[in-house]
């Protein structure tokens, strides 16, 4: 977004007499290992918070294969896609399974723009293959390293109010029962457990494909311009009610925001070009580092950068354009609220934030999305959201999220992100999701010995 000579020398235009080393070691991305200091093979989720020594790894390339190996597989039996989730959903003693084998397209109608997906499959890959066949997905969210399944199963979503997230447009999936029987689940098949497992967190089920209602293929156009933090608030509503996806990231301690909105359009291609997301946050990150003693001086300074960005424009195939790279690991906590709250939730959490974590260098990040009534467990469920996601570099304490963060977001009618931090058990969930014991039901008819269960899913479940 900004450009680290315009950072260093906007340091300079604001007056501020403070020199910023330049970017060296920290800028590479952090690689991490494959095993414990001991030598142990570990499993560790994407920001490396989680981790676990599953017992048994597996990774079927068929239905066939997957039946036989659950019969014997030590459970916990896990499923794990790119293990893109922050919370304690994938990690296992027990079995972890990925369904990195099967992957791919099955079939398509170019008349319905229907298409049929192996849940294995990753988002970026699944961009060039619906390109194949003129079919692009709806939304797309802010990365598409995940599995198919894997997104669903938590909720994943992009921006836009009327735009459901990912799972609003499975038309049916097939699901392989911890017995190893398959279903076959739709809105008019098994529909009890459609509804119950759609967004399951890997609890009811190994599901092996989905079937997605696509859009034709189409090109975007992406904006991103720095703006007065006031001024989005102000405007927000506007903002997404005229913009196909209207999002932005507030820069704490700053008052300025990035703005990004994107829409449709039939211009020529002109790609977005390398993403400069690590450059940003090391330079923010060297702002906190650097310049935290003095907030005036650290606000100055971001704004004098602001005051040197101009508005980002490119154009692209929606699945090639609106990812971005997300090379600096980060832990993460969104919820999402009755749209109408959003706002008033957000200024709380910047005043919170802002009087209190100097340490805090992360963007805030705000997205709208659109109500859906398929999934019993979407956090989305007959609500029009707004979400609020608060992050932390990998490095620093995140703590802050639970004590100071989570009850803002909970007094405002808050639904947790299943993917990400949150520390709702049961109890809390049942009087956020109306349908809570007719899922339970389904778990329970599903998997009557909770194999699927970890500790964390036990919390949730209440089991
Ligand atoms: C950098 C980054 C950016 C992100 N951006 C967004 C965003 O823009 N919007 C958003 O909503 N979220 C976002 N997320 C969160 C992410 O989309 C979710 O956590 C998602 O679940 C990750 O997908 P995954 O394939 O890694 O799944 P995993 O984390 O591996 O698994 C997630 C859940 O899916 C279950 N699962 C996996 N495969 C199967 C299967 N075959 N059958 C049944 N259950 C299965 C697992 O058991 C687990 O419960 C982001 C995460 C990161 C790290």
């Amino acid at each position: 977004m900004i450009n680290r000579r315009q950072f260093i020398g906007a340091g300079a235009a604001a007056g501020a007499a403070v020199v910023l080393p330049a970017c060296s070691k920290e800028s590479k991305v952090p690689v991490l290992p494959l095993q414990d200091k001991n030598g142990h093979l570990l499993w560790q989720n994407w920001s490396g918070l989680e981790h676990a020594y599953p017992a048994n790894r597996a990774a079927p390339a068929t239905a066939e294969e997957l039946k036989n190996l659950l019969g014997m597989a030590p459970a916990p039996i896990r499923a794990v896609g790119a293990g893109h989730s922050f919370s304690g959903l994938c990690a296992s003693e027990g079995t972890l399974l990925t369904l990195d084998n099967m992957a791919g397209l099955v079939s398509h109608d170019p008349v319905t723009q229907l298409a049929t997906l192996k849940a294995g499959t990753r988002l970026q890959q699944m961009g060039q293959l619906l390109a194949d066949i003129g079919q692009d997905m709806l939304n797309i969210p802010d990365i598409n390293k995940q599995s198919l399944a894997g997104a669903i199963a938590t909720g994943t979503h992009g921006t836009g109010i009327r735009l459901p997230a990912l799972h609003g447009r499975v038309e049916s999936f097939r699901m392989m029962k911890v017995n190893g029987d398959e279903l076959n689940c739709s809105p008019t098949e098994n529909a009890d457990i459609f509804h119950a497992s759609l967004v399951g967190m890997g609890s009811f089920g190994i599901v092996t494909e989905y079937t997605l209602k696509n859009w034709p293929l189409h090109r975007t156009e992406r904006k991103v311009d720095i703006v007065p933090f006031d001024e989005l608030l102000r405007d927000w509503e506007k903002l997404y009610l005229n913009n196909r996806n209207a999002e932005f990231f507030y820069i704490p301690f700053t008052g300025i925001a990035a703005r990004i909105v994107h829409n449709q359009t039939m211009a020529d291609a002109t790609p977005r070009g390398p993403d400069k997301d690590m450059e940003t946050l090391m330079d923010l990150k060297k702002l906190r580092d650097y310049l935290s003693w003095s907030p005036s001086l650290r606000r100055r300074v971001a704004e004098a950068l602001a005051g040197k960005h101009g508005t980002e424009v490119a154009v692209d195939y929606s699945w090639k354009l609106m990812a971005s790279e997300r090379s600096v690991r980060f832990n993460e906590m969104e919820f999402h609220l009755p749209l109408e709250n959003q706002m008033a939730a957000l200024k709380e959490v910047v005043a919170v934030i802002e009087s209190k974590r100097p340490d805090v260098f992360f963007p805030i990040e705000a997205r709208v999305i659109e109500r859906d009534d398929r999934a019993w467990l979407s956090p989305f469920y007959e609500r029009d959201s707004g979400s609020i996601a608060v992050h932390a570099y990998y490095e620093d304490d995140h703590k802050f999220m639970f004590e100071l963060v989570e009850p803002i977001l909970r007094k405002y009618g808050g639904r947790p992100h299943w993917g990400k931090l949150h520390s709702l058990a049961a109890a809390d969930l049942e009087k956020l999701y109306p349908k809570w014991k007719d899922v339970q039901a389904v778990r329970q008819q599903l998997d009557p010995q909770g194999k699927l269960l970890n500790p964390f899913l036990r919390k949730v479940w209440g089991v």
